[in-house]
């Protein structure tokens, strides 16, 4: 492609300020168009739930770049713009605006929007989300030192609020319907740790409760009334019961999209000139042996820094070995690895002592593990799996073991 062409990203999250990011350091000196909805710059979300709903940062924390590095970057971009539209065949991007953009390459990292829960009294004043800067601002407010929140939802969002809330004085109940907390995504070892962790900060944390509605009190708060005839009080509710990947884009300009849009192992759609990154794309994941849709950050910008490349015409591959980090109370979570169905695990320390891992074996090799401040196992577990090396589980489970020299 050449200085004159243009290439156009829609979304400004962690995939779209990456893909941006690299066109530039890849050398791509043509037009780039960054296309987002929300009025910010470029932002990353963890924060949001940690630091930012805490108070001890502000939301700019979450910023990608640094002004002058935004402005080295020389994009298009200003906040608040939504593209509506695609037209394949005149190769343009139609944008609320009016604006018609024309684009040799488009990349699309439109993310993910919060799953709504669809109850009486789901939009009442004090039931939050979080997932926008706005939201985690908004929430924020609420969290004052005696305040009871409600969350809906023992998922990783819910549980870093609980964490989040109960460092301000908040008291806090999570109410889960599945029988463990985190069920999608963590092993149940590390749902019955979690469960013990939120429990010894003084947390109810309420299994297999199903919620059916919440109603207005008298006192300005809010009355959840439970499945099984429960009421329970609280000043604020926040939901946390998943997302819903933005497909609509895509799905209207006839790409291919199931579980999210359907990319290759470059960020390839269905149209040769379309390329996806992010919690939006259904990938190969050839390494897991099953497509894969993933929501994390790290594979955000990974994803996004191949599907730039390949848009330039690069040979770059993404085979994602999930890793997933959270921070909660004094507990530093790292997840490496998604199995389908987690075997037994080989356990490394006492997770009593709050410092553990727990490796997850899939014949003689690593296929997942989960370190509770642990971050040296962590990195020796990532070089094992990369390498493939066959390992013992009684090396793995003695801590005199040093996993390095494995
Ligand atoms: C509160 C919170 C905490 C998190 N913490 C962690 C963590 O600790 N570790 C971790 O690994 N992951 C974490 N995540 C998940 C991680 O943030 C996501 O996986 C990541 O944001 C995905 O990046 P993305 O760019 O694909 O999507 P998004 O961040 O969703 O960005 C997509 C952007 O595109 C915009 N957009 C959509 N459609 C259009 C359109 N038509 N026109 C213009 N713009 C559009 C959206 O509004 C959005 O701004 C957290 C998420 C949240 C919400």
């Amino acid at each position: 492609m050449t200085e004159n062409g243009s290439i156009v990203i829609v979304g400004a999250g962690q995939a779209g300020g990456w893909a941006a990011k690299t066109l530039r350091a890849e050398g791509y000196a043509g037009h780039i168009v960054l296309v987002g909805d929300e009025p910010h710059p470029p932002h990353e979300r963890p924060p949001l739930s940690k630091a930012v709903l805490a108070g001890s940062s502000e939301p700019d924390v979450c910023h990608l770049f640094k002004s002058d590095a935004f402005a080295a970057l020389n994009l298009e971009c200003e906040p608040g713009e939504r593209a509506t539209s695609i037209d394949r065949q005149a190769r343009t991007v139609l944008t609320d605006r009016g604006r018609r953009l024309p684009y040799d390459r488009l990349i699309l990292a439109t993310g993910s929007r919060v799953r709504k829960l669809v109850i009486p009294g789901a939009d009442l004043p004090g039931v939050f989300y979080l997932r926008t800067i706005a939201d985690a601002l908004a929430l924020r407010e609420r969290l004052t030192t005696g305040a009871r929140l409600l969350v809906v939802g023992g998922g990783w969002i819910g549980l870093e609020a609980a964490a989040t809330a109960r460092k301000r004085g908040v008291a806090v109940t999570v109410l889960e319907a599945a029988d463990r907390l985190c069920a999608r995504a963590a092993s149940p070892e590390l749902s019955e740790y979690l469960a013990r962790l939120h429990a010894g900060h003084g947390v109810e944390v309420r299994l297999q409760a199903g919620l059916q509605s919440l109603r207005s009190a008298p006192d300005g708060g809010i009355v959840a009334l439970l499945a099984d005839g429960t009421e329970l009080a609280a000043d604020a509710v926040v939901i946390g019961v998943g997302i819903i990947p933005n497909v609509e884009l895509a799905k209207e300009a006839g790409l291919e999209v199931r579980n999210g849009i359907v990319v290759d192992d470059q960020g390839r759609t269905s149209d040769p000139n379309i390329f996806a990154a992010g919690d939006v794309t259904d990938q190969p994941g050839a390494r897991l042996g099953r497509r894969v849709r993933l929501e994390s950050w790290q594979n955000a910008q990974d994803q996004a820094i191949v599907a730039a490349k390949a848009a330039l015409g690069g040979d770059a591959r993404h085979d994602p070995l999930p890793w997933f980090w959270s921070d909660q109370y004094e507990a530093n979570i790292q997840m490496l690895g998604l199995p389908e169905r987690w075997p037994e695990a080989v356990r490394r320390g006492d997770p009593a002592s709050g410092t553990f891992s727990l490796f997850y074996l899939k014949g003689a090799e690593i296929e997942a593990l989960v370190s509770v401040n642990a971050p040296r196992d962590l990195r020796a577990a990532r070089r094992l799996i990369e390498q493939h090396k066959p390992v013992r589980a009684a090396d793995l489970a003695d801590p005199e073991k040093n996993l390095q020299k494995l």
